[in-house]
């Protein structure tokens, strides 16, 4: 009698077991197949963070250098260099130098255009996305929406360096293609 009470609820329990794998059979698959396909639904996604272009011009990005990203962000991922127009010879000696119109540099004080007329360039703009904990600290705290999500889910890689993003270079070769399949849309 145990032996047979023992049996059934073996065959209770794979009737049971059946029965969920029969209805998770016949429900809509809600996943796909990667790499062969990719899902659309990423809107709220937060992949690394990416420039902003400029409305006016695809090619430059709207970062006014203010330094707010970098010095907010924990984990300190995210590295810019910039110089002001007229002072190269300076940005040469020090790569890293911070300027904006209300900072006097010692060396170049007597180069400096006055703070109204001073043009920064943006020379760089990286991120070790390694040490990104999506925080999202950069894009809040950015006066002018700089920079924003993307909706890469599918970033691999098998070194460090491949998370190690050049954000400048990739806007301006997004900018360079999407200017190029637009001239060769024109042609066709
Ligand atoms: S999301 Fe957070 S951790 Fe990542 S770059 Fe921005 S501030 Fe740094
Ligand atoms: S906070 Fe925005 S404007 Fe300021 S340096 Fe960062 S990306 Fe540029």
């Amino acid at each position: 009698m145990r032996r047979l009470m023992k049996a059934l609820k073996g065959l209770w329990s794979l009737a049971v077991g059946l029965r969920i794998t029969a209805v998770e059979l016949i429900k809509p698959q809600i996943t796909v197949h990667y790499p062969r396909k990719e899902v659309d639904n990423l809107a709220t996604y937060r992949g690394h963070i990416e420039l902003v272009p400029q409305d006016e011009d695809p090619g430059t990005p709207r970062c006014i250098m203010c330094w707010r990203c970098v010095d907010i962000c924990p984990s300190r991922c995210i590295t810019l260099r910039m110089h002001v127009q007229g002072e190269e010879t300076g940005r040469a000696a020090d790569p890293g130098l911070r300027l904006s119109p209300d900072v006097q540099v010692p060396y170049s004080q007597h180069l400096a255009p006055p703070p109204d007329r001073i043009v920064r360039v943006l020379d760089g703009y990286r991120l070790n996305y390694s040490l990104c904990s999506l925080c999202g600290l950069c894009v809040q705290s950015c006066p002018v929406d700089a920079i924003r999500f993307t909706g890469n889910a599918y970033l691999v890689g098998t070194t460090r360096q491949t998370f190690d993003i050049d954000l400048l270079a990739r806007l301006q070769q997004r900018a360079a293609s999407t200017a190029a399949a637009r001239g060769a849309a024109r042609a066709a």
